[in-house]
């Protein structure tokens, strides 16, 4: 197959799976045909490949079409992405021509670095939603196993706030008037007879609750 029809199917791909997002269905005809081929044309190769199949009067992505779709957005709002952040280009424009260059040339495994290298970003530089990658799963679990509550640490232990999840938002307030944030480093002074954590000169005493609801990461 040669690029440009390449191109034209994962565009018209993008183009159902994003009306789907966006709550529409999406019938043949009412979005502009991509370049030189006609939608009709690349629905039929689409069906022929069980991307897509007719659902009554609309086009629907079958299991295999909608992986192969998610992955063009994810891709393309990546690349978005990319060009915000790191290439720090505010044109809109020249924004929208570099992602629809990049996102087809980037394979699996570079997408997967560009989202590393972007530290996973949820979305794009529009809100929309980014479709998740096996390297974001990898990154949450990772992650996931690193941060624990600081009930967890053993006395003698630094560690650096991550989240905090109250079950009272006023504990929030009096840990915030403390020091006791996110970002903020602590150590783990003494577990019993009562919990103790030291920020900077401060100990600062809290009950097995409380402490139990401040999430960390181990710092040496
Ligand atoms: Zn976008
Ligand atoms: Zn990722």
């Amino acid at each position: 197959m040669d690029r440009s029809r390449r191109d034209a199917i994962e565009d018209l791909l993008r183009r159902i799976w994003v009306e789907k997002e966006s709550g529409n269905s999406f019938s043949c005809g009412e979005s502009p045909a991509s370049g030189n081929f006609s939608d009709d044309e690349l629905i039929e190769e689409l069906k022929n490949k069980n991307l897509v199949s007719r659902d009554g009067d609309v086009e629907k992505l079958t299991p295999k079409g909608e992986e192969k779709a998610s992955n063009i957005v994810r891709r393309l709002r990546l690349a978005e992405r990319l060009y915000s952040d790191l290439l720090q280009g505010e044109d809109e424009d020249s924004s929208a021509k570099f992602a629809c260059r990049f996102e087809h040339i980037l394979n699996d495994e570079v997408t997967d670095s560009v989202c590393t290298l972007l530290g996973h970003p949820p979305t794009c530089p529009h809100g929309k939603r980014i479709p998740r990658g096996s390297c974001c799963q990898r990154s949450e679990k990772e992650l996931h196993s690193l941060v624990k509550p600081l009930t967890d640490f053993a006395p003698g232990a630094k560690a650096r706030i991550v989240f905090i999840s109250p079950s009272f938002h006023n504990r929030l307030d009096r840990l915030n008037s403390f020091g006791v944030l996110p970002g903020a480093e602590i150590s783990l002074h003494q577990k019993k007879p009562t919990f103790v954590i030291r920020l900077g000169a401060t100990e600062i005493a809290l009950e097995k609750e409380v402490a139990g609801e401040i999430f960390a990461i181990g710092i040496n």
